[in-house]
């Protein structure tokens, strides 16, 4: 154990010192990790509960993971979408089983696949729904965080993300989150889709009212709009179950993946949805140079054959009650709510203690590394091949920070 953290100041310095600040990281640097451990340029380890806002939810490199990523990479790395490679079939039927759908569309990143579903979701109102050209309604949530392309940050309600980014794209109607009435309101002829978060990561892990989401699907069902589920923070078994909408038995019109899909070694994002609705895109019409490329395939399908078996939602099913039920022996002792399914928590810290941020800071001195969302919330996400005891660990040194 290195004490004296001689390297640290310098790197972070230095790390800051050639970008844009369009991030304010916590003070470590980090050099190596494995399963839900980060270690820092002085020899520090710490638990890692962010897990890299669930890109990480299998913990770092993965022995299987790893495995078919290097496999991959001794063979083809890259084709681009003008040829077909070998990778290509496996990962989009096993995925599209996975999601119960017919097909699959795969891109990078998660505003990709975001831009995909707008895109997909358009055409198919002008297409089979007979929207008129031009006119296409998307309704959307208060609080949501789908990206940061110019469209998707149009219809964001954080004035960080939206403001001083316009012009704005128009055709999205903005709702308060959890009031189905209001959804319902907000539909008409014009309304192609509901493009909508399960339970909101960004937001501070806010879980809807119970009945909201059979709620969503049942109207977007009678008014024949295409429910758009972003699982891209909330999915692949992060909540306890492959996907968040399972909870309450729905089954959304397209999945929305990304994150944790790329096993936390190369950007994956994916749609997924039946013929009627993706069959709208002819070729030309959307893509990607690096969408659905062989390093991705390889590990997508991995990732996807580590959730089949049930093992990882089971795990964040158990261990996530463990999480919650330490968490709310802290309300009242410094917490004032928490929130959350699974192996995902919000906490509302006691603004009167500390921020979001001085929490943060304070975990990150006693070996624990998390993430405010904003003001007073901080958000807890670790892998979910944490054990019980590292999960103790880190209640431990919450309760401590906590307790001042
Ligand atoms: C992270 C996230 C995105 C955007 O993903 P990127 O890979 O950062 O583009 C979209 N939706 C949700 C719910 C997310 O959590």
């Amino acid at each position: 154990m290195v004490d004296d953290r001689l390297r640290t100041p310098d790197a972070v310095r230095d790390a800051q010192r050639w970008t844009a600040h369009n991030y304010h990281p916590l003070p470590v640097v980090i050099s190596s990790a494995e399963g839900a451990w980060l270690t820092d340029v002085d020899g520090r380890r710490y638990l890692d509960f962010l897990a890299g806002y669930s890109a990480l939810n299998f913990g770092h490199r993965h022995p299987r993971l790893i495995a078919a990523a290097h496999a991959q990479l001794d063979r083809l790395t890259l084709t681009s979408r003008a040829f077909v490679h070998d990778q290509f079939a496996d990962f989009c039927r096993e995925l599209a089983e996975l999601c119960g759908k017919d097909l699959v569309l795969p891109m990078n990143t998660g505003a990709e696949a975001v831009e995909t579903a707008i895109k997909v979701a358009r055409k198919w109102g002008y297409r089979v729904k007979g929207v008129p050209d031009g006119q296409a309604t998307i309704v959307v949530a208060e609080g949501n965080f789908h990206g940061r392309t110019t469209t998707i940050v149009g219809f964001s309600t954080d004035p960080d993300a939206h403001d001083d980014f316009g012009p704005y794209t128009p055709g999205f109607r903005i709702v308060p989150y959890g009031d189905l009435d209001a959804l319902s309101a907000a539909i008409d002829d014009t309304t192609v889709a509901v493009l909508i978060e399960p339970i909101q990561g960004e937001q501070g892990v806010v879980v809807p009212p119970e009945g909201y989401l059979p709620g969503v699907r049942r109207v977007c069902t009678e008014r024949d709009v295409l429910l758009l589920a972003d699982e891209i923070q909330s999915g692949l078994g992060r909540t306890g179950d492959t996907f968040a909408c399972d909870h309450e038995g729905v089954v959304p019109d397209m999945y929305l993946l990304g994150k944790a899909l790329g096993g936390g070694i190369v950007p994956v994002s994916a749609v997924a949805a039946d013929a009627d609705v993706l069959g709208v895109l002819r070729p030309g019409q959307h893509g990607s140079t690096f969408g659905g490329n062989p390093l991705a395939c390889a590990v997508g399908t991995e990732v996807v054959r580590l959730l089949a078996t049930g093992e990882f939602q089971h795990r964040s099913t158990e261990l996530g009650a463990r999480l919650h039920a330490g968490l709310h022996e802290l309300v009242g002792e410094g917490l004032v709510a928490v929130r959350g399914r699974g192996l995902w928590a919000g906490l509302d810290i006691d603004p009167a203690l500390m921020t979001g941020r001085q929490a943060c800071e304070r975990l990150a001195e006693r070996g624990v590394l998390a993430k405010d969302t904003h003001g007073s919330t901080i958000r807890l996400a670790p892998p979910l091949v944490v054990t019980e005891a590292e999960i103790d660990e880190a209640l431990t040194q919450l309760a401590a920070v906590l307790a001042g």
